[in-house]
């Protein structure tokens, strides 16, 4: 199973992005998508545009009778779709419902019984304080990919973000494996990210063009990959599966060899 964590900052195009994205991985794997924004948004446009509960929601309505029906929804396209949920607004920490949804699905064993090849996690990145942090920290998360446009606050967060995941590498685990460029047609903007991008120590592993088939998709409640397949930004999504796919499996390539190396001196 591999795990991808989808983090930027809020607004960028993070669940845009990997709505499309998993629609372009179920053609070879089987996909969960886990969306950790209290905006619970996620996985609206794989879901004909409406929202799902969120596992927060549910645990408020049913308590401990809660059951993986009630939070797992399954796509036309056949991803499995989770929402964590937020608090109240103005009460409460959002971080922890991120924290309160894993231990849910944890609990309920969905991974044991839905198998997925492939998780994504699509989380807000503003902050990168206590829960939002957990998809990196407590190892749920191997693999993270940040999407940024070329704008000022957005590779600020991005910035963070990968500060975030540096304090945690010395663990073993979450390792960064690139930005996504997400274009807003900002002037110089291929530059510019591929500038900030080596001031973090990353690449730009791919780019996704601006399009207005985007919104004319979310307008029906669907993705722009499903609803234009032959258009260039379906291309640039598949583009992007396939670099996130081969980023992974070098990393894990290298985190072998790292390890043999390490064995081989101890020898
Ligand atoms: P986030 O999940 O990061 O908060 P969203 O995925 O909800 O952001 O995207 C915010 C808005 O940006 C959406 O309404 C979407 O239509 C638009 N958007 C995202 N990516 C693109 C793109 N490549 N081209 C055009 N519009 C986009
Ligand atoms: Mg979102």
């Amino acid at each position: 199973m591999k795990s991808i964590a989808i983090y930027g900052k809020g607004g960028i195009g993070k669940s845009t992005t990997t709505c499309s994205l998993a629609i372009a991985l179920a053609e070879n794997y089987k996909v969960i998508q886990i969306g950790c924004d209290p905006k619970s948004d996620s996985t609206k446009n794989l879901m004909n545009g409406k929202k799902i509960p969120s596992v927060l929601d549910m645990i408020r309505k049913k308590g401990n009778d809660v059951v993986l029906e009630d939070i797992v929804y399954k796509s036309e396209s056949g991803i499995y779709c989770v929402e964590s949920g937020g608090p109240t607004p103005g009460i409460g920490c959002a971080g922890l419902g991120i924290i309160q949804a894993f231990k849910k699905l944890e609990e309920l064993k969905a991974f044991e019984i839905y198998k997925p090849d492939i998780v994504l996690y699509d989380v807000l990145g503003d902050v990168v304080c206590g829960g939002f942090a957990m998809p990196i920290r407590d190892g749920y998360a191997d693999n993270i990919f940040i999407v940024t446009s070329g704008e000022m606050m957005a590779l600020y967060a991005a910035d963070n973000i990968k500060r975030a995941v540096d304090n945690f590498v010395g663990r073993g685990y979450a390792r960064c494996g690139g930005l996504i460029l997400n274009s807003r047609n900002v002037p110089d903007e291929d530059m510019v990210v591929k500038k900030a991008a080596g001031e973090m120590g990353l690449d730009v592993l791919a780019k996704i063009r601006r399009s207005d088939y985007v919104q004319k998709a979310e307008d029906e409640g669907k993705t722009a990959i499903e609803m234009f397949p032959n258009s260039d930004i379906a291309d640039d999504y598949r583009n992007l599966a396939r670099k996130i796919i081969e980023k992974i499996e070098e990393m894990e390539k290298n985190k072998i060899e790292k390890k043999d190396k390490k064995i081989a001196r101890r020898i």
